[in-house]
């Protein structure tokens, strides 16, 4: 509580997300400045930073009920419904995969709507594909152009059950981050995904694991707590597991079925 700056500092939000990092600066100087991060916030948690964003003073995701609600907030788009531009620039009317994402509802996120958090402090924004509109709207305040996203609402509800199980075990809920999720064609094949890959579908997510068990380094024997997790309590038998030993990546997917596997 003490050290103002180095707590509340580590807020999620400081990645390479100028607008983010812009406001995160900026709570901290105004949080600092004010006292508060020792006294008068006690319904907000500064173990890791401000548990609420101070734009839309949203809390922190911590229930799978919450997730949905932020999920109902987004307008749904049917795949027919979608700008064509939008369609063709990403390459999702591509066989094969237009014929299952024809089938799939979009969520469109407007504005600063990819701000919001979604699980735990992981943001819409962690979620969207990263492609040049993602880009230019992380490096300029031209938030003009709606993003769609396909998500699966088991990821998010699963982070945040993960989030949850290690704060249960005294672990370090939030040393993790959330590095791809949704990867239309085009995406997926300029970052070398598999062809098949469920980004594409909006069905997986890839986290990068730091020091949960707060050793002082983030190592394989964090990455093989939230592995075990995975395996035994969240994915089982409903999904795959990407373990890719010797990097702290993890993918995990919800296909319906049991896949694991070792190398990219
Ligand atoms: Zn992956």
């Amino acid at each position: 509580m003490e050290d103002g700056w180095g707590t509340l500092c580590r807020c999620r939000a400081s990645k390479t997300k100028l607008m983010s990092l812009g406001r995160t600066i900026s709570a901290c100087v105004l949080l600092w400045t004010m006292g508060a991060c020792g006294t008068g916030a006690e319904a907000v948690s500064v173990e890791h930073g401000s548990r609420f964003d101070r734009e839309s003073g949203q809390l922190a995701v911590d229930t799978e009920q919450g997730v949905d609600e932020v999920l109902r907030k987004l307008r749904r788009v049917r795949y027919r419904d979608l700008p064509q531009p939008y369609v063709e620039r990403t390459e999702q009317n591509m066989a094969p995969f237009k014929k299952r994402l024809a089938r799939r509802r979009y969520l469109e996120v407007r504005g600063t709507q990819r701000l919001m958090f979604i699980a735990g402090r992981f943001r819409i924004d962690d979620f969207l594909a990263h492609d040049e509109v993602w880009r230019r709207h992380n490096a300029t305040y031209d938030q003009s152009e709606p993003q769609f996203l396909l998500l699966d609402p088991k990821l998010p509800r699963t982070i945040v059950r993960l989030q949850n199980a290690l704060r249960r075990r005294e672990l370090d809920a939030e040393a993790f981050d959330v590095r791809e999720a949704f990867r239309p064609p085009r995406l997926n094949r300029e970052d070398g995904g598999a062809s098949r890959s469920r980004h594409i579908y909006g069905e997986a997510v890839d986290l990068v694991i730091g020091d949960i068990n707060r050793d002082g380094t983030a190592d394989a024997a964090d990455k093989a707590i939230v592995l075990d997790l995975l395996e035994h309590k969240l994915v089982r038998n409903r999904g795959g597991i990407g373990r890719y030993p010797g990097s702290q990546t993890i993918h995990f997917d919800f296909r319906g079925r049991r896949a694991r596997w070792d190398s990219y």
